[in-house]
């Protein structure tokens, strides 16, 4: 229905009020006037004063209308105000019941905007009498008004024709077709390509308040006024549920502490990448981090150190390689980098040094400057694996290869390096053959005073006598054993040997200390010191003269369980020496804490005497202040010993003296000895 007001209120503020509400007194339909500010009837024709049930004018001015207005009809009538003043050439129509007197009277008002003389704007409201309302649409049309669901019908090329209240206050513009509503071109296309009769999907849209997401139901139908094909369109909020996704979904595939991708990441977003240069016909890479000793400066500064070194790190590498997407921490201290598509293995090469170099960098951690170096792998794609999984496989076996290197170094993947991994595999295998069938000989390395050159003791070192190898070095089996967890047999086993030498050698009459070494990996077993102690009873053996070996790594988490482990062990009669002393991060100060007996110097620092002294001479004094012994490790030439005299260094070890031993030419080695001091 065309209102009888529409070219009224289009007419020019600057006309009149009178003239133009005297113009308006002529029309038969209810017409009156709302002014917002006031919240009161300030005009009304005589048609209206019955459906406000108002004897005069002057009267319904008077109604306080905001005494029984509820807070959802308030709101509404200031979002009418707020529509009106962003465009004041709008009209809508809506079924409102009023409540004149308290008693409900339906009808359907046009509503409009009227600009007051003094320039204010108020709402020209048009009865469009309806002989009667069936209970249901008006409920449904009540409904359509106060619900929070915004609503709006188009026509079928996207003009709107009809919005809900909810719809109005979101849409930018009163005139927004659907198309330019959404953020991307692909929702609307979503609609139009799809057969259905109903479209559900969550898009983002602009709204006044900015671009929200909402959740959103387009229905195929008929507009009931035309007839003509359209789109009933119903949308909800939906941006804080998005966002609480956005944020649980992040959690689940970021690391918390560096903020970077983490490994679920990177079986999901790494996979397509890689999939995707590949389609391209490009190549890349995968490079695999691990920093060394880095739980070391965990067990020694403690975690919150760590953490701060690792988010260091992460930043360091974010600044090489971009703003983070193609960088995670796989866990620990582990990272990896996506590199692609990339020219030529040059451009690989160019940034493992800047990772090299910038991770090297100091970083001052508790006042202490800390330096840790990375192991890098490397994997190309498409050689070195078509996968993700492929390529971590193999990147990261590359960087167990550049860790073998010695450290601070990096390694591409070859295939040879999977057959390393195979022999490993098949040694741990032959390890436990070799346990079964009695290939493992402990041999015996005597221990000397640096003065007498008297033999004060012995170090037991195990051999594996390989049926078809020959004589395998430990350092080419113990970290097999030490993966497989076979180490614990193999310990109890030179234990036990040890024990029966040591008493063999005092009955005839060399009752020397024999010491033996424990793996980090053993002295981490939890009933490390009840199987100890029950080996010695089981053969008879005298904790007095056995030395336990440990190495400085054991002692870097100064937790108590350690140090209650030493104790029990000393408890018992066991005495604990430190091996490879010099090599690890301990800090000579922290001695006296660990009830330590001595300490050996690492081979390292004898080799090479002239550059080495100072610590050499500061490990010595340390050790003498503690009431702690001093063995020389490997001393192999006359001048080394001479050094050591002069340092007063009490006992070494080395081939000048003797190589390790069988145990019988250790017996015999005893005896000759025992002769030549005689004499
Ligand atoms: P380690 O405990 O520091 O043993 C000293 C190593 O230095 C021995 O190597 C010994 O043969 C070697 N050595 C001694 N004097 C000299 C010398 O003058 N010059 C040179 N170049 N080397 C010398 P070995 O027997 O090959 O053992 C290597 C490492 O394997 C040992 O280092 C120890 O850490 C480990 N190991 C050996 N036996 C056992 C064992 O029964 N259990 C455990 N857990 N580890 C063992
Ligand atoms: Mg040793
Ligand atoms: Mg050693």
């Amino acid at each position: 229905m065309k209102s009888p007001l529409m070219s009224l209120s289009k007419k020019s503020t600057a006309e009149c009020l009178d003239t133009r509400l005297r113009e308006l007194a002529r029309v038969h339909e209810p017409i009156w006037v709302y002014d917002f500010d006031n919240a009161c009837i300030c005009w009304a024709n005589k048609e209206s004063l019955s459906i406000w049930q108002a004897d005069s004018l002057e009267e319904l001015r008077d109604r306080d209308l905001t005494s029984d207005m509820t807070q959802t009809v308030a709101k509404r009538l200031q979002q009418y105000q707020s529509d009106f003043s962003r465009d004041e050439t709008i009209q809508f129509r809506e079924i409102w019941t009023l409540y004149p007197n308290g008693e409900p009277q339906t009808v359907e008002v046009l509503y409009s905007s009227f600009r007051l003389d003094d320039g204010r704007m108020a709402m020209m409201c048009e009865a469009l009498l309806q002989e009667k309302f069936d209970n249901e649409a008006l409920r449904s049309a009540e409904a359509l008004l106060h619900t929070s669901v915004m609503i709006t019908l188009y026509s079928k090329s996207g003009e709107p024709l009809y919005r809900n209240p909810a719809a109005r206050s979101s849409a930018r513009s009163f005139g927004e077709s659907l198309q330019s509503h959404f953020v991307n071109d692909a929702s609307m296309q979503l609609l139009t390509s799809s057969d259905d009769d109903e479209i559900n999907m969550v898009a983002s849209v602009y709204t006044a308040n900015g671009q929200r997401w909402h959740d959103i139901t387009a229905r195929r139908c008929m507009d009931a006024v035309s007839g003509d094909a359209a789109w009933l369109i119903s949308e909800v909020d939906v941006s804080r549920l998005k966002a609480t996704e956005e944020r649980a979904q992040f959690l689940a595939e970021h690391d918390t502490l560096t903020g970077l991708p983490n490994r679920n990441y990177v079986s999901i977003a790494f996979r397509n990448h890689v999939e995707q240069i590949q389609a391209q016909g490009d190549r890349g890479a995968l490079i695999y981090i691990d920093l060394d000793h880095f739980k070391d400066v965990n067990d020694s500064l403690g975690h919150e150190a760590g953490d701060k070194l690792l988010v260091e790190v992460a930043g360091r590498l974010k600044k090489i390689v971009g703003d983070g997407d193609n960088i995670a921490r796989l866990g620990g201290d582990e990272f990896l980098l996506l590199l692609g598509p990339v020219a030529d293995n040059k451009e690989i090469e160019k940034i493992t040094r800047q990772v090299k170099k910038q991770l090297s960098k100091p970083i001052t951690l508790q006042g202490r400057k800390v330096r840790v170096t990375p192991s890098i792998g490397i994997s190309l794609f498409p050689e070195d694996g078509r996968n993700i999984n492929d390529l971590m496989r193999h990147a990261d076996l590359a960087m167990y290869h550049a860790k073998d290197l010695g450290r601070n170094e990096s390694a591409f993947f070859t295939t040879d390096m999977s057959e390393a991994v195979e022999t490993r595999i098949n040694l741990e295998s032959e390890l436990m053959v070799a346990l079964h069938e009695g290939q493992f000989v402990t041999y015996f390395q005597p221990r000397v005073d640096v003065q007498t050159n008297v033999i004060t003791g012995a170090e037991a070192l195990v051999r594996w006598i390989h049926p078809e190898r020959g004589m395998v070095s430990p350092a080419d089996f113990i970290p097999a054993c030490e993966a497989s967890g076979l180490i614990g047999t193999l310990g109890k086993f030179v234990l036990t040997q040890s024990i029966l030498a040591q008493r063999e050698w005092a009955r005839n009459g060399h009752d020397i200390r024999v010491s033996v070494n424990l793996s980090p990996l053993q002295f981490g077993e939890e009933r490390l010191v009840q199987d100890l102690i029950q080996i010695i009873e089981d053969n008879d053996g005298d904790p007095d003269k056995i030395e336990l070996e440990i190495t400085e790594s054991v002692l870097l988490g100064h937790d108590q369980l350690t140090i209650d482990k030493l104790h029990s062990l000393v408890d018992y009669g066991f005495r604990i020496a430190i091996d490879d002393f010099g090599t690890g991060y301990s800090n000579l100060a922290y001695l006296h804490r660990y009830p330590i007996r001595c300490l050996k110097i690492d081979r390292s620092f004898i080799m090479q005497l002239d550059t080495a002294q100072p610590i050499i001479e500061l490990i010595i004094s340390m050790a003498r202040l503690f009431k702690l012994d001093v063995v020389a490790e490997g001393v192999e030439t006359p001048e080394q010993l001479k050094a050591l005299r002069e340092y007063d260094c009490q006992e070494y070890q080395g081939f000048l003296f003797e190589k390790p031993i069988e145990f019988v030419a250790f017996t015999e080695l005893l005896r000759i000895h025992e002769e030549s001091i005689a004499a």
